[in-house]
């Protein structure tokens, strides 16, 4: 599994050129076996430093980082929903990530035009294309509904009671204009909505996309759109800085450049960390058969649903896990005999919560 993102917005908001920078150096595919073979997708290792620690420390035959997936979404415009640009069938696309960048444009360019009228509104486009994914949602709301009603009212003692309750709720706040993520369910009803997967339940960025002149805090664009939405919300980024970036192989002249422009990390890994946090994403390490690999994991995931993520059967037949945090292996130099004497090498159990940054070993039937 990967993590799973689109990127989304309206066109010329800079969405292609970032797409681009992103994902200049896509990874070796046959390490990722879900893949798709799109030229609007692909798939980029996840920079982590703690594991080439590790790999220096270790040295396996193979390393394997974890990978996001990137689709490139063209084709909203206003009135998507209805099925205006290539509407429906971009919203469908969507609906299988984990989480939406929306690219805003910020930057001002008389030979690029706006597809809005009104010149540069950051905030309006964006609440342009917020309102097509809810839009979007509340026409799969109503569409199901009418016909989970007739079941449910054919039926007072149907198992879909539960959805259909949670559904009218969901369209009642969609007709609010209040996104589905606002909507209060319970984990029955969260369950059974899972598969709807509405684009307004999913965690979003938004990726204000400014001039090179407005790096690093992002100019009033972008101020104004942290203002609408929330500081922690809004990532700023100069996408033809990203693609100028990309360019440039050697990592010391990549630093400097920069810090020229007063940035210490390129866009890619702020934007990586930042959907991380946004998702609440944890990353664990494992040591098999020479092959020391990350996984990503949601925060609080335990130790059997971890191995799940490597083998079903691991998830079946787990008994126990070796765990040891990274950076105690760091300090004895990977000698886990020392690790053991220190107490440091536990053995845990079904409940333990794996966490960012354990080496994990699992024992399974
Ligand atoms: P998309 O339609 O959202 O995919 O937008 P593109 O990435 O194709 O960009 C549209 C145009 O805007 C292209 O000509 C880009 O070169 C240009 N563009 C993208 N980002 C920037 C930027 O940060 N500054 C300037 N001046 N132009 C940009």
């Amino acid at each position: 599994m990967s993590l799973s993102t689109g990127i989304v917005g309206l066109p010329n908001a800079g969405k292609s050129t970032l797409f681009n920078a992103l994902t200049r150096t896509p990874v070796e595919a046959s390490n990722y076996p879900f893949c798709t073979i799109d030229p609007n997708v692909a798939v980029v290792e996840v920079p982590d430093l703690r594991l080439l620690h590790l790999s220096a420390l270790l040295s396996p035959d193979s390393t394997i980082s974890t990978a996001i997936q990137f689709t490139d979404i063209a084709g909203l415009v206003r009135g998507a929903a209805n099925g205006e640009g290539r509407g429906n069938e971009f919203l469908f696309h969507i609906r299988k990530t984990d989480a939406l960048l929306h690219v805003i444009r910020c930057f001002e360019d008389a030979s690029v035009s706006h597809v809005e009228e009104g010149g540069l509104v950051p905030v309006r486009d964006a609440e342009v294309v917020e309102a097509e994914l809810l839009l979007s949602d509340l026409e799969v709301a109503e569409r199901n509904l009418a016909a989970l009603d007739k079941v449910v009212k054919s039926d007072p003692r149907s198992s879909r009671q539960v959805e259909a309750e949670g559904l009218r709720r969901v369209q009642t706040s969609l007709q609010d204009g209040q996104p589905v993520s606002s909507v209060e369910l319970n984990d029955a009803e969260e369950v059974a909505l899972r598969a709807y997967q509405f684009l307004s339940a999913k965690s979003s960025l938004f990726v204000a996309n400014v001039a090179e002149k407005d790096l690093p805090d992002g100019g009033a664009g972008a101020q104004a759109l942290q203002q609408s939405f929330g500081e922690n919300r809004v990532l700023v980024i100069s996408a033809q800085i990203e693609a100028e970036i990309a360019q440039l192989d050697d990592a010391e002249v990549k630093r400097a450049f920069l810090g020229e422009l007063g940035l210490d990390r390129s866009g890619l890994d702020r934007l990586i960390s930042r959907t991380y946090e946004l998702l609440d994403l944890i990353t664990f390490y494992t040591t098999a058969n020479g092959k020391l690999q990350a996984w990503q994991l949601p925060a609080g995931t335990t130790c059997p649903v971890a191995a799940g993520r490597i083998h079903s059967d691991m998830e079946t037949g787990f008994i126990r896990a070796e765990v040891a945090a990274a950076t105690d292996l760091e300090e004895v130099a990977g000698e886990l005999t020392r690790l053991r004497e220190q107490g440091k090498l536990r053995t845990e159990g079904r409940d333990y919560p794996i966490r960012d940054g354990d080496v994990v070993t699992f024992l399974f039937k």
